[in-house]
Formats: structure tokens, C-alpha cells, sequence
């Protein structure tokens, strides 16, 4: 995850509640990608370092956990770096051109600079940070599937010069579609500010509740509302362990037997009791910060000797070892 913000109830259920499984199945390694915040923020780069104590707070808040998976910094590993670099002397500039993000972004986020090579290459940087470990396997929602198969080809391409050397990364793909924003995007994002934060308290998660977006076209209580799409519904969907509770919501919401506040109320009520426990692990954490700073330098210090391994091997490959 990249360090550009504070994290959201999207980050839960799209990445980090996926990624809290797979600690018992594989040995798992997540990073603060400092570098990749560097390819779109570059112009400020003032809080890095700060969202990346805090999002792992979060992280570890969520569930993930420092004992069972490694946890580090993708700039404390500059291996990656080095690996990057090699692969790029074998990888066609169109191969990233191509890229749909690519173009997409640039058009989207037309308030940002990104005619940057750093831009440009980060899906091999990529590419390299997953490499680099022997990664068999990449959990990605569909949003990152041309990314991976990106880094798929690049390998073959790399092993076809230089041998067997590293392993192609399968997709692990995440069930969860995409949480939309309070506010009705279909997308709940930082740059787009519609966002319930793991750290907002109970009364900021409640007060954007009742500001949510509904039906648009249900100005009345006893008028029939739409439940399919309705983010208020979704969100139900994704945070109310009721099941029982939310069937009957949303029958009486069909048939205008509901006003907005109660939905929303026990919305609130069962975002909260979700994030409750996320909270108190995170404060934890945040009021011992040495801890926060010792999880991520062993973490990384760790990662660093599994990446040397894996450059060694390459340099060898590719003929450019010294002794
Ligand atoms: P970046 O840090 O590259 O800007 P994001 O913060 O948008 O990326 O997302 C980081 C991870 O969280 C990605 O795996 C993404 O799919 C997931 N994610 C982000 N927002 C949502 C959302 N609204 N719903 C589901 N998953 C999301």
C-alpha cells in the first residue's frame, strides 16, 4: 500500500481483510510502498513517512500481524531498486505505454504531473517488488490484473535471456468488489475525500453515516426505495454481521415501511463495532511508537536478506558478478 493518505473502510474490505487469511496459508510479505507514493505525489512528499507509521497501525489493527508475516518498508530494501534497474534493460518502453492504467491516470488525475519516467515505470517497479521475493502468488483485486500479467511477461522475457531465474507471480484474486464513497461514487478513494477512515471515532463514523447518500429519488419515508446500488444498502452488505437485521431493513425499505435515520443509525452502530477493536489495537500501537518502529526495521531488515539472495542470483545470471 502506498503511503498517501490515511486508511479507509474500503482498504478493509477490498485489501486488508483479504490479506488477514492468508497469513495462516502462506508466508506473506507486505510493504509501505514509499517509492510508488513518490510517482504521482513527488511534489510533496511531507508526510510519507508519518502515513507510513500509520497505516501500518492500521494494518495492524485490521488483523495483520508482524509475527506471522514481514512487514517492511519498500525504500529500507533498496534491492528493489537495483532489480528495477536491471529489468529495465530488457523491457520495451510500449510494454508500459500499453499499460490501461497508464493513460487512464494520466487523464484522470489531470491536476498531478505524470509525464514523470518514474510514472511510467512503476508497474516494473512492481514488478520488481514482487519478483524480488519469489513470489508465487499476488493478492490484487481486478484492478491490478493488467499490472501483474505485465510483470508476468517481463519475467519470461528476463528468464528467457538469462535462465530460469525468476518465478512468474500468479493473481490471487480478492472476492471483494469495490466499497463506493459515502457520497455515491462508485469508488471510495482518498483523492476523492468520500471516505470513513479505520481511525475516524465512533462519533465522526456516525456523523458520516447520517450524511451518506441514498436513494436520491425517496424524499419521503413511506415511499418504496431502491435497495440495489444504494450505498447505504452495500455498506450494509459489507459491515452488518445481522444478516437477519439487514433483510428486514431492506424489505421495509422496499415497501416504504423505513425512514432513513434508523437505517443508518444501525449502519453506524455495526461500522463501529467493527472498527471498535481496530481502534484500540491501533491506539496501542500508536502510543508506543518505538514498538511501531522496531516491527518495521526487523521486518525490512528481514525482507532485505531474502531480496540480497534473489540479486545475487540475478547479477550471477545476467554475468555481472564481481568476486
Ligand atoms: P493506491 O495506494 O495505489 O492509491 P488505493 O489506496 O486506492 O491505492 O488502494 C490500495 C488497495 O486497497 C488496493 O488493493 C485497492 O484495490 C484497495 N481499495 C482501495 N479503495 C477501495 C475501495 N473503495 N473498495 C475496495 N477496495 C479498495
Amino acid at each position: 500500500m502506498r503511503p498517501t493518505g490515511r486508511l479507509h473502510v474500503g482498504h478493509l474490505v477490498g485489501a486488508l481483510g483479504n490479506w488477514v487469511p492468508l497469513q495462516e496459508r502462506y508466508d506473506c510479505f507486505y510493504f509501505v510502498a514509499d517509492w510508488h507514493a513518490l510517482t504521482s505525489d513527488f511534489a510533496d512528499t511531507s508526510q510519507v513517512t508519518s502515513y507510513t507509521y500509520d497505516n501500518v497501525a492500521d494494518w495492524i489493527g485490521a488483523g495483520l500481524d508482524p509475527e506471522k508475516s514481514t512487514f517492511f518498508v519498500q525504500s529500507l530494501v533498496p534491492e528493489h531498486a537495483e532489480l528495477y534497474l536491471l529489468l529495465s534493460m530488457v523491457v520495451p518502453v510500449p510494454w508500459l505505454e500499453r499499460v490501461p492504467t497508464y493513460r487512464e491516470q494520466q487523464e484522470n488525475l489531470k491536476d498531478k504531473d505524470l509525464s514523470s519516467i518514474g510514472f511510467l515505470g512503476y508497474p516494473l517497479l512492481q514488478t520488481a517488488d514482487v519478483a524480488i521475493y519469489d513470489a508465487r502468488f499476488v493478492p490484487v483485486g481486478e484492478d491490478q490484473v493488467a499490472h501483474l500479467e505485465l510483470a508476468r511477461e517481463v519475467v519470461r522475457r528476463f528468464n528467457n535471456f538469462f535462465g530460469d531465474v525468476l518465478v512468474e507471480p500468479q493473481p490471487l484474486l480478492t472476492t471483494f468488489a469495490r466499497l463506493p464513497g459515502l457520497d455515491g461514487d462508485k469508488k471510495m478513494s482518498k483523492s476523492v475525500g468520500n471516505t470513513i477512515h479505520l481511525s475516524d471515532t465512533p462519533d465522526e463514523v456516525k456523523k458520516k453515516v447520517m450524511s451518506m447518500y441514498t436513494d436520491p429519488k425517496r424524499v419521503r419515508a413511506d415511499i418504496p426505495g431502491t435497495v440495489e446500488g444504494n450505498p447505504v444498502f452495500v455498506y450494509h452488505d459489507a459491515f452488518n454481521p445481522d444478516t437477519l437485521e439487514v433483510e428486514n431493513l431492506k424489505a421495509r425499505y422496499r415497501a416504504g415501511k423505513v425512514g432513513d435515520v434508523e437505517v443508518k443509525t444501525k449502519l453506524a452502530n455495526a461500522l463501529n463495532a467493527r472498527l471498535d477493536p481496530i481502534r484500540e489495537r491501533r491506539t496501542a500501537l500508536l502510543a508506543n511508537p518505538g514498538r511501531l518502529r522496531e516491527i518495521l526495521f526487523d521486518g525490512s531488515a528481514r525482507a532485505r536478506r531474502v531480496a540480497a539472495e534473489t540479486l545475487a542470483r540475478v547479477r550471477e545470471a545476467m554475468k555481472i558478478s564481481y568476486r
